[in-house]
């Protein structure tokens, strides 16, 4: 069989050949538990763990000790919302954030709504942008937390998190990004901004699944969610997943080289299917800002065409309709829902998510097969 062109890196990335190399002594030659510190097997488990949270520290120009190893942004998320909900009770119980948040963020604040915490969905802007005004207006003496998505993973739209982080730092509360589309792809400099707690994941960044970071600003307030060993300054206790932590660590310090030459690449590549696709169909629409967006990533409605018959037919290429995570419902997006699409136009948008491996010769087949599938379809009137 001939692989489709994987046009999906926003639901996640390949594994790096030279991030499974990093990674592959760390199974066998070096399998030593990182907290055995009588032998060397022990202290060389402990030392590559030291050195990859270095190389994730320096990726985001934080301090190595704020760094907390996960098994992904699901669970980053989980420690950073309840663990600051459960820290602050005292304070408050209002926490805001937005509509078109991942369902790891929106499901979250589902559960702490059940425990007695007051949320606030904010509403975005037709783009899909949320304002500081728009947050400091939603803020009340109860508000403990902020959480704003970084970028967001259907339509690439980038928040203004640093003015936002910086708003509500005045108003005395804690600010949660989800930052796993960001990581990798944008400068992020954490000495820069008033960002409290920041979630992102190995698999969007060409490390494999199962990894993931919290990072947690020194003296930020924070209750474990997952209690034993006192691992990892016990905001996360269980034996760290080595080979993991020195893939993820490989992946953050190729990113930081490469970053600055691939994402103009990406930005170039993602264009260059924009125009191509809009030239066949002009009427076709560019869903969230177009000036605020990941260089990876477009997501385009087809008016007039079957949502389903679109997906099902997109077969020479690997594409989504909604996030991989919410795939399992057939609800329409809801983060196109909260940017005012008709549930039609919805499910008749594809996200493309280009990466390491796009070239322009697979983006020129991407653009012929989309003008061929909406063509029949349009033609046909499915
Ligand atoms: C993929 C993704 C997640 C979930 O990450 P996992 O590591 O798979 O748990 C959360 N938020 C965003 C924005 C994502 O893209």
């Amino acid at each position: 069989m001939t692989y489709p062109i994987y046009l999906d890196h926003n639901a996640t990335t390949p594994v790096d050949p030279r991030v499974l190399e990093a990674m592959l002594p760390y199974f066998t030659e070096h399998f030593g538990n990182a907290a055995s510190r009588t032998h060397v097997f022990g202290l060389n488990a402990a030392d590559a763990v030291a050195h990859a949270r270095q190389q994730l520290a320096d990726l985001l120009n934080a301090s190595p000790v704020e760094l907390v190893f996960t098994s992904g942004a699901t669970e980053s998320i989980n420690l950073a919302l309840k663990g600051v909900f459960e820290a602050n009770q005292h304070r408050g119980n209002h926490i805001i954030t937005v509509q078109t948040e991942h369902k790891a963020v929106l499901d979250v604040c589902e559960h702490l709504a059940q425990l007695g915490a007051e949320i606030t969905y904010l509403p975005p802007n037709p783009d899909g942008l949320v304002t500081p005004e728009q947050v400091a207006a939603a803020m009340t003496p109860a508000t403990i937390l902020v959480s704003v998505m970084w970028a967001n993973n259907e339509t690439g739209t980038i928040q203004p998190v640093e003015a936002i982080a910086e708003t509500v730092h005045q108003h005395g509360a804690l600010f949660h990004t989800d930052a796993t589309q960001a990581v990798g792809k944008l400068l992020i400099d954490l000495s820069q901004t008033r960002i409290d707690l920041l979630s992102l994941s190995g698999h969007k960044l060409y490390a494999p699944k199962g990894i993931g970071a919290l990072y947690v600003r020194k003296k930020t307030p924070l209750i474990a969610q997952q209690d034993g060993g006192r691992h990892e300054r016990a905001r996360r206790s269980g034996t760290l997943n080595v080979p993991g932590i020195v893939a993820l660590g490989k992946a953050a310090e190729l990113a930081q080289t490469e970053m600055l030459t691939e994402a103009p690449r990406l930005a170039a590549l993602r264009n260059r299917l924009e125009t191509g696709i809009l030239a066949n169909f002009p009427d076709v629409q560019v869903n969230g800002s177009r000036a605020h967006r990941l260089p990876n990533t477009t997501n385009l409605a087809f008016p007039n065409v079957d949502g389903e018959a679109l997906l099902m037919s997109l077969n020479e290429i690997a594409v989504s309709n909604g996030s991989a995570c919410t795939a399992a419902s057939t609800d329409p997006s809801h983060v196109l829902k909260a940017l005012g699409l008709s549930d039609d136009l919805a499910y008749a948008s594809v996200r493309f998510s280009l990466g390491l491996n796009s070239t322009e010769a697979n983006i020129d087949r991407a653009i012929e097969h989309v003008a061929n599938v909406v063509g029949r379809l349009r033609v046909v009137g499915v």
